[in-house]
């Protein structure tokens, strides 16, 4: 039977293309989003895969979200913990609010749903984790103490669950994707994306599908021995 996997933010941007990449690999995907439920109904219609509106910041929606999950879909064989945001501000100008909700939704988002899972996945033997991070998490950003901090947060997180998933046959890793062509990057002001592009060795942003390959790599049966690891996919902007 086909692993079970759940995408948060899975319906837009690089959790889309998460989606489409694990179904194509044979998983049977759920994909969560946090309101944009326009854009969730068009997903849904055009790749069949189910969308479930839940905040991964409040823990007890995200109990709530994977129970719906499993009742409807099947026991979660795979978390990929995408759904992000920014709220970008010089530090004597960020609020306390925006802080919070940064490491509420990008960090919180993550303990949320691995407790909701990883028990199943431990008592079964099997699980994949992916968290995705940030090259700013690695590097730090302007603007970004509340955004590199969660990411480098979950760089953290990632490794010290690795250690405590492996003799259950549970991998845990992330992916560091470096300035990606989706709706968070449109925001940057052009003259600063100019800037960014001109560091990126490649020379261009990436794709959204650049970084599902990666994510669907980490899912697969054939990374059973890569845990605790990041994989960094940033055109060469930032190596770690
Ligand atoms: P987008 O802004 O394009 O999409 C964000 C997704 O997260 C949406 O599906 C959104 O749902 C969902 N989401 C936001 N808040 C919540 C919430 N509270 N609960 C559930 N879902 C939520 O982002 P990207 O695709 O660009 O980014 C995806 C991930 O990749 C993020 O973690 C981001 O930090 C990270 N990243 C992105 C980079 C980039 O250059 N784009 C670079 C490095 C990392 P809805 O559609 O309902 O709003």
């Amino acid at each position: 039977m086909a692993r079970i996997a759940i995408v948060t933010g899975g319906t837009r941007g690089i959790g889309e293309a998460i989606s489409v990449a694990l179904r194509s690999q044979g998983f049977t995907v759920a994909a969560n989003y946090g309101g944009n439920a326009e854009k969730a109904k068009a997903f849904t219609e055009v790749t069949g895969i189910p969308s479930y509106c839940w905040d991964v910041g409040d823990h007890q929606a995200c109990i709530d979200g994977c129970a719906q999950v499993e009742a409807e879909v099947g026991p979660i064989d795979v978390v990929v913990n995408n759904a992000g945001i920014t709220r970008d501000a010089v530090l004597h100008r960020m609020t306390y609010d925006d802080w919070n909700e940064v490491m509420r939704i990008n960090l919180g988002g993550c303990f949320n749903m691995v407790k909701a899972t990883f028990a199943g996945m431990r008592e079964r033997g099997w699980g994949r984790v992916v968290n995705v991070g940030s090259v700013n998490g690695q590097s730090g950003q302007y603007g970004q103490v509340n955004y590199a901090a969660a990411k480098s947060g979950i760089h953290g997180f990632t490794k010290a669950l690795a250690q405590e998933g492996a003799k259950f046959g549970v991998t845990v890793n992330a992916v560091a994707p470096g300035y990606i062509d989706t709706d968070m990057v449109s925001a940057v002001p052009q003259p600063v994306l100019d800037k960014i592009i001109a560091k990126i060795p490649i020379g261009r942003l990436g794709q959204a599908e650049e970084i599902a390959r990666g994510v669907a790599f980490l899912c697969s049966e054939q990374a059973g021995f890569v845990t605790g690891s990041t994989l960094s996919i940033n055109g060469g902007q930032h190596m770690y």
